[in-house]
């Protein structure tokens, strides 16, 4: 279906199946995998027996505890307030018993301190907090204290507190919202699930991001591989003025913030600057659909939908699970984790990171669960100079310089070539044929720089 409505200036105007798709300069075009589960409803799986709730689920400073040892909590409860300015708040996932505050693998990679909860045999106790009936005439900043008060975060992996994004920094104002709907990593389809059966649920968060952040102007970017959510956004927008789509190429990272406001807004984020700088304000898809709960029924941040996916699942899917759920009832749900040797990622396979325990808990941005193949053992093999990982960066970076500096360990080169500058994509890397691990080379230039 068509339709024709003004655009604002920067934006191109979108008829659904009539206009070239955007992108940016750079990047790869790869098989994306979605197949394995986009078409799976999200399925719903029961609260685990132990919810592992790390402090650390956020950027910024973790909260701090506020229960002990042996306090029975309600699912929905606070069970960590916020410890500074870039925080969040963590309630209580199940209704049961606090029976550890210990540390507890975390899918980051190391151990990290976090409150285990038993939940209770019987019983279905949840406290929430009460809707915003009026939102739409509530002062923006009584909005960013309810998405503090929930606890809401990035959930497309950043984790970055909802709240601060929300308030433009001083002397800065936000013109636009955008919906990050390009869900441009391989394999994950929690964006596209949540596009499909929670429509309005997604638009009306976009509604209220902008009254929070005093935006006029909303925009949903969709990659071309979802025609269905967008199909179906279109139809929920239609009596929405200020709220447009624009339809993406597929190419990874689309989803990443400068690379996005560069395909729908034609505007350039400054070195180490912040959308705010050209206008913006991005969050992600799950983030809205947090919000909107939190403001419309008053429900903190306790689950989340993740895309368990890979090579050698029976049952991949998407499942919304209780946050301090472990990754093995996840791989159970997915028909149980495959024979042999394998990886597992949590978060997409470009950027995530690869994990060591099956014990370790969904946190609020876990976006999924991959399992590959292992990795071929020949790697960083000596660069051959072909140029391949220039030709990619989205940057305008040379990774293979920026590798040789931090390896080397030559500080002030690698600042030079502006190595801060790297979003850590994975393209340099996956294009190389010599196997170079570029991203890691070059986080350890960053470390340097420190
Ligand atoms: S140098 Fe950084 S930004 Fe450029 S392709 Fe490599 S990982 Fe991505
Ligand atoms: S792609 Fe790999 S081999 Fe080619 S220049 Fe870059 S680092 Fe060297």
């Amino acid at each position: 279906m068509s339709r024709v409505r003004l655009a604002p200036p920067f934006f191109v105007q979108i008829r659904s199946g009539s206009v070239k798709t955007r992108s940016f300069q750079g990047g790869i075009r790869i098989d994306d995998f979605k197949r394995f589960t986009e078409r799976k409803p999200i399925e719903t799986l029961p609260p685990p027996p132990k919810a592992y709730l790390p402090l650390k689920q956020n950027a910024g400073s973790p909260p701090r505890p506020v229960v002990e040892i042996g306090a029975e909590v309600s699912a929905g409860e606070v069970i960590a307030a916020p410890s500074g300015a870039v925080s969040s708040t963590l309630h209580a996932s199940v209704f049961g018993k606090v029976s550890a505050i210990a540390d507890h693998p975390h899918p980051s990679g190391a151990d990290s301190p976090a409150i285990v909860i038993e939940t209770a045999a019987a019983g279905n106790g949840f406290s929430g907090m009460e809707p915003m009936v009026d939102w739409e005439g509530a002062a923006p900043e009584d909005i960013r204290a309810r998405v503090l008060e929930a606890g809401i975060v990035g959930m497309g992996g950043a984790g970055f507190p909802a709240q601060v994004k929300l308030e433009p920094p001083p002397g800065k104002k936000i013109e636009t919202a955008v919906i990050n709907a390009a869900e441009c990593e391989p394999f994950l389809t929690v964006d596209h699930r949540l596009l499909l059966e929670e429509t309005e649920k997604v638009v009306a968060g976009l509604k209220i991001i902008m009254r929070a952040a005093g935006a006029a102007r909303g925009v949903v970017a969709v990659e071309s591989n979802k025609a269905d959510a967008l199909d179906r956004l279109e139809r929920a927008l239609e009596k929405e003025e200020n709220i447009f789509t624009v339809l993406l190429t597929v190419k990874y990272p689309q989803g990443a913030e400068k690379q996005l406001l560069k395909t729908v807004a034609d505007r350039e984020v400054p070195s180490g600057g912040l959308p705010a700088d050209v206008g913006c304000l991005v969050h992600n898809v799950h983030t809205a659909t947090a919000i909107a709960d939190a403001v419309l029924h008053g429900r903190p941040l306790i689950e989340r939908v993740v895309t368990v996916s890979g090579f050698g699942l029976d049952r991949p899917g998407n499942f919304r699970v209780r946050l301090g759920t472990p990754f093995s009832r996840l791989l159970e749900a997915a028909g149980g984790p495959p024979d042999g040797e394998l990886r597992l990622i949590a978060g997409g396979p470009m950027t995530g990171v690869a994990q060591r325990d099956l014990g370790t808990p969904v946190i609020k941005s876990t976006s999924g669960l991959v399992v590959l193949p292992p990795l071929p053992r020949a790697r960083n093999l000596p660069c051959l100079r072909c140029g391949k990982c220039l030709t990619v960066c989205p940057m305008g970076l040379v990774p293979c310089d920026l590798a040789r500096a931090a390896e080397k360990g030559r500080r002030e080169d690698f600042a030079g070539l502006s190595g801060a500058d790297c979003m850590e994509c994975g393209c340099c890397a996956y294009v190389c044929p010599a196997a170079r691990d570029l991203v890691q080379f070059i986080q350890l230039g960053k470390a340097l720089e420190e």
